[in-house]
């Protein structure tokens, strides 16, 4: 058998940089970086609005209401 020819397999952590979960698994890649995962996507949490778009609705609201009092 030849040496070195397989890339390392090991547990990695992944962070969903929507809700900040964490998963630890077997992988070859050295970070996996989320989107959304299975604890904040619509699909599992059966709310239909996206984490992004919320905070982005959120601060349009901000920006409108800073507009009105000038
Ligand atoms: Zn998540």
């Amino acid at each position: 058998m030849k040496k070195d020819i397989h890339p390392k397999y090991g547990q990695i952590k992944a962070v969903c940089s929507s809700c900040n979960a964490e998963f630890e698994f077997g992988s070859t890649a050295d970070k996996v970086t989320l989107d959304v995962c299975s604890n904040c996507h619509a699909f599992y949490t059966g709310n239909r609005t996206d984490v992004k778009a919320r905070g982005r609705v959120e601060r349009f609201n901000k920006i409108l209401e800073k507009s009105k009092k000038n």
